[in-house]
């Protein structure tokens, strides 16, 4: 996206936020620290403008992953109001429809702002502000909170260095440009205590997510020269080792790290009524030479080009072949 498109974007966003009374604020399914943080700071900040605003998550996503239990969640919603029809509609993170928690309601003429930055944005709303130079929802946001001369602290603030933390992997994806080092700065000045939400993030991990990662360990298998390094989580492996979903986040860094890798896969089966036959498959690519929502997309997915991932019905065999399909096409 070009610069000039987001500058007149974020002109569109700031008019409707100002604008308009009452908003529902909405995130991508599986909150990740962007998406709890992006909810959070944007509700704080429309309170702050006097605004009637609330954050929605289905009943089914609660409990939060406990990495971001220690966030308030004042202003949450697991039922959509009645008076939807007249809220503007703020999707945070979402890169597509189809994770959209409110499935349906946002169609019917609804008025939707769309604040993300995936590259490969399906661009759903009425207003599209998609910046995929930010390195997080959380940093447009912070963007936004300036323009409207609002001061992020307390909550905000928190809620804010959540998501630029978890969605730098601490500072060290390569979308960690000088500005996300500025906002931690700034947030950092009005009072973050990066040293507790690091705590609260990185040092809490209940002893199955360990268990559950030694699973997949032990279960990583290389492929062609390994450049695709891929390991599998199965329900049973959930089960045994009293496992959440959530738990399986952050095991894909290891396999990363191997030397050599281009791609790293995690299969992961979903758990939960009528989920059984589903499994989500996250990727992660260690260069530019191959751009993993490009495999994510062509099975119904998306995400960054160094981090995506997609939901699939297909089994094993089929799937790892058409990971090393995938990937030698673009290598070649
Ligand atoms: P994950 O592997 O779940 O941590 O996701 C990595 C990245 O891919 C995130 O930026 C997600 O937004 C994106 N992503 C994951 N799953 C999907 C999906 N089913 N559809 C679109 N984007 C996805
Ligand atoms: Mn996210
Ligand atoms: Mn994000």
């Amino acid at each position: 996206m070009s610069v000039s498109t987001t500058t007149a974007s974020r002109e569109q966003v700031l008019e409707e936020i100002v604008g308009a009374e009452r908003f529902l604020l909405v995130t991508h399914e599986g909150p990740d620290g962007d998406a709890v943080g992006s909810l959070i700071a944007m509700r704080g900040a429309l309170a702050e403008l006097g605004k009637d605003v609330v954050m929605f998550l289905p009943a089914s996503e609660l409990p939060l992953p406990y990495e971001y239990a220690f966030l308030s969640l004042d202003g949450l919603v697991t039922e959509l109001p009645g008076d939807l029809d007249e809220r503007t509609l703020v999707f945070l993170d979402c890169g597509n429809l189809e994770r959209n928690p409110i499935a349906g309601a946002e169609s019917d003429g609804a008025h939707v702002l769309n604040i993300d930055h995936h590259h490969d944005n399906t661009r759903f709303g009425t207003v599209n502000h998609v910046d995929d130079a930010a390195s997080c929802t959380a940093e447009i946001i912070w963007d936004i909170m300036g323009a409207l001369g609002l001061r992020a602290q307390g909550d905000v603030a928190d809620a804010l260095y959540v998501g630029l933390v978890t969605d730098t992997g601490r500072f060290m994806y390569d979308n960690t440009g000088s500005r996300a080092h500025v906002m931690a700065a700034e947030l950092i000045q009005a009072g973050v205590d990066t040293h507790d939400i690091y705590r609260h993030l990185y040092e809490g991990m209940p002893f199955a997510k360990l268990q559950l990662l030694a699973r997949a360990l032990d279960k990583a298998q290389c492929f062609d020269d390994g450049h695709l390094t891929l390991s599998w989580l199965s329900g049973a492996d959930f089960a045994e080792t009293g496992s959440v979903e959530s738990y399986s986040e952050g095991v894909i860094d290891h396999l990363r790290a191997v030397e050599g890798t281009k791609v790293a896969a995690l299969i992961r089966d979903r758990l939960g009524p009528g989920r059984g036959d589903e499994r989500k498959v996250s990727l992660r690519a260690t260069d530019d030479d191959v751009d993993v929502s490009r495999i994510a997309r062509a099975q119904g997915g998306g995400g960054h080009r160094r981090a995506a991932g997609f939901t699939t019905r297909l089994g094993d065999a089929e799937l790892v072949t058409f990971l090393r399909a995938a990937i030698a096409r673009q290598l070649a």
